[in-house]
């Protein structure tokens, strides 16, 4: 058996193609491939705006400029999420609070929310960790009252379904990321959704250096535009989202049945999650301590693995910079400490994904 990846782009020759076809044209920077594809987009999430950008930070950082984030002012951030969810909060000059996530879903909730809520908290940041969308509507029912800017963070969960629906419309501004290693990708782009239209112009003119025309600047906005031959990848890619999700759905099925349910936790899908786009595939030791053996031993097999992001609080810059103790996310340290994300990605043969749970199962016997 080959080494197998943990992630792997599927990037070929008519990417290469559209990317050929803008150069040869002359217009590389923001053009018209990015207005296409960002039509596209609208319609395949069946969204009022979708606005492009050149990464998944940028466009986090875009949703918290658009309301005004600012010092002194405080964002609820998620602690087991991608640096980025916190970071753009910094670039604003405001305190990100963390909050744990829940034991199930190592989603956060309503609940871990509103427990940080204070007069200063100028906005929410939820994280659809591994593709899998929060609970939108319970949060947003719950924290009506409040009357805060919900962002969801799903940078991971494109092409996702909450409750039968796409995801990118649930809360006021959705962020999504194009990485190499996310489900479609462009090597780097980012991508708001947003139902509210004034909202999407300021988004817009945040976008571009904050001029609503040529030269006249008129908020502090950032250059935060994606190329157009990036975009002509990006309208290659989305036409092969959903056999991309569908196909990782079956081998998430395969992995959920078949996987040795005594040692190992399978993903737990609430029935709100109608459709998972298994960003990754992660499954939890019952035995954490196992941990550094099973990884080794998935290595020598030549199995990929990864481990989650861990927790912001305890990143060094994090944990120093608020006085941070490693202790007081008790559901996140623990999920991080047991998580390890195995092979899951549109390609993989089928005596592949039979060689990973053998190989697996193998090793609790
Ligand atoms: C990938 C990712 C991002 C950042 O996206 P970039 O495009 O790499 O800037 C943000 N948040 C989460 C949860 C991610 O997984």
């Amino acid at each position: 058996m080959k080494f197998i990846p943990i992630a792997n782009p599927q990037i070929s020759e008519v990417e290469a193609k559209a990317v050929y076809k803008v150069v040869k044209k002359g217009w590389i920077s923001m053009g018209k491939n990015v207005q296409n594809l960002e039509e596209k987009i609208e319609k395949f999430l069946n969204v009022k705006n979708a606005i492009l950008f050149n990464n998944g930070t940028s466009s986090l950082h875009a949703a918290l400029l658009a309301y005004d984030v600012k010092l002194g002012d405080e964002v609820i951030v998620p602690t087991l999420s991608y640096i980025s969810s916190a970071n753009v909060v910094l670039y604003c000059g405001a305190k990100p609070i963390f909050c744990d996530s829940d034991e199930m879903t190592f989603n956060t909730d309503a609940e871990k929310i509103i427990s940080k809520i204070t007069k200063k908290t100028k906005a929410i940041i939820t994280t659809d960790l591994k593709g899998m969308p929060v609970d939108f509507f319970d949060i947003k029912k719950k924290l009506k009252k409040y009357n805060i800017p919900l962002i969801s963070d799903s940078a991971e969960s494109f092409g996702a379904d909450y409750k039968n629906d796409k995801v990118g419309k649930q809360f006021d501004i959705h962020s999504f990321s194009f990485f190499a290693n996310k489900n479609i990708t462009m090597g780097e782009g980012g991508l708001i959704t947003c139902q509210n239209s004034s909202l999407a112009k300021k988004i817009r003119i945040i976008r571009n250096q904050g001029q609503n025309r040529r030269y006249n600047h008129i908020l502090l906005g950032n250059n935060f535009r994606l190329t157009d031959y990036a975009a002509a990848i990006g309208i290659e890619q989305l036409k092969k989202i959903d056999k991309v999700i569908n196909e990782k759905n079956k081998i998430a099925d395969y992995y959920n049945k078949f996987l040795d349910r005594n040692n190992i936790d399978i993903p737990f899908i609430p029935k709100y999650v109608t459709r998972h786009s298994w960003y990754m595939y992660c499954i939890k030791l019952k035995k954490k301590s196992l941990r550094n053996k099973f990884l080794k031993y998935l290595h020598k097999n030549k199995i990929d693995t990864r481990l989650s992001f861990p927790p912001i609080h305890l990143q060094p810059l994090y944990r120093k910079k608020f006085s941070l103790k490693s202790n007081i996310f008790p559901s996140s340290k623990s999920a991080f400490d047991a998580f390890v994300d195995i092979p899951c990605w549109f390609g993989m043969k089928q005596s592949q994904i039979k060689y990973i749970v053998n190989k697996i199962n193998n090793f609790f016997k």
